[in-house]
């Protein structure tokens, strides 16, 4: 059975960096954004600066700049995780970032081309690989996908195009959301050995920045995703966030929100 996680290993916030669009440079944005790899670091320019006014630096679990791979982002970050999950603990892993910053890029990928594929089909093709080569137990692997859009949850494999979801609570205060189990897998040893136990992948798409609303009061407080994320920051769970992000002059303002958010979220 898994141990209790330790804190430093409970969440761990990474920030991805896509590439200028080819929109962008003809439209001569210039890019306000740096990374250093190495120190794991998130470097913002206001392009509209008031005269001394210094850029601003975050510091992260790891950054991965427009020159990074899909294998670097899994390999590095996701499969540990994934590992654990293989183990007992509970997992999620989540993007976070504005509209066109590159949530579904990282998570889903292109599916055709492997070195193109994303989180979710990296994760399914790593916890299957497991399965296949296990030979004393039995899993049953259940998934699902959804997105949260302005505090609206919806079902991403519905046959209903946007078919809404709600989140339910129960009297234990657990928070769950109706038909939707995310990727959770049950193992059970074979044989005479009783030991079972449950697995949770949770694979979330696409978390919108605009989510945040009101940003005056506590503003991610009661929003949909830090309700669904209860459980999964609880004991035995390890959560990743990748705060996706833009490079251009143009998105300066939000991306100093999803890094502020970020940083927060550590
Ligand atoms: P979102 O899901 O956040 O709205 P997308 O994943 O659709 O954003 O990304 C917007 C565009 O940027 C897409 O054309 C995508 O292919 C491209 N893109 C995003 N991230 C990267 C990346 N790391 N490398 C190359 N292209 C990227």
């Amino acid at each position: 059975m898994a141990s209790k996680t330790k804190a430093s290993e409970a969440l761990k916030v990474v920030a991805r960096c896509r590439p200028l669009s080819r929109k962008e440079e003809a439209a001569g944005h210039e890019q306000i954004l740096t990374m250093d790899v190495k120190l794991g670091q998130v470097t913002l320019r206001n392009p509209r600066a008031a005269p001394g006014e210094l850029p601003k630096t975050f510091t992260f679990d790891a950054v991965y700049d427009p020159s990074s791979k899909q294998a670097d982002l899994y390999d590095e970050t996701v499969r540990p995780l994934v590992d654990s999950v293989l183990q007992g603990f509970n997992g999620t892993v989540f993007a976070y970032g504005q509209t066109g910053t590159g949530k579904t890029y990282t998570m889903q990928g292109t599916w055709v081309e492997p070195e193109l594929r994303g989180v979710i089909p990296n994760a399914f093709e790593h916890i299957f690989t497991h399965i296949s080569r296990s030979q004393n137990q039995q899993y049953l692997v259940r998934a699902s996908y959804l997105e949260i859009y302005q505090e609206e949850i919806r079902d991403l494999l519905s046959k209903e195009p946007g078919k809404r979801l709600e989140l339910k609570e129960t009297l234990r205060r657990v928070v769950y959301i109706r038909t939707l189990l995310f990727c959770h897998q049950e193992c059970q040893e074979r044989g005479p050995k009783e030991a079972r136990f449950n697995l949770s992948l949770s694979t979330m798409g696409n978390v919108n920045g605009a989510l945040a609303g009101n940003r005056s009061t506590h503003p991610y407080r009661d929003s949909k995703l830090t309700r669904l994320l209860q459980d999964s920051l609880g004991r035995n769970a390890k959560t990743i966030m990748v705060a996706t992000l833009g490079p251009a002059s143009h998105s300066y303002d939000e991306s100093l929100s999803t890094l502020r958010f970020a940083n927060r979220a550590k």
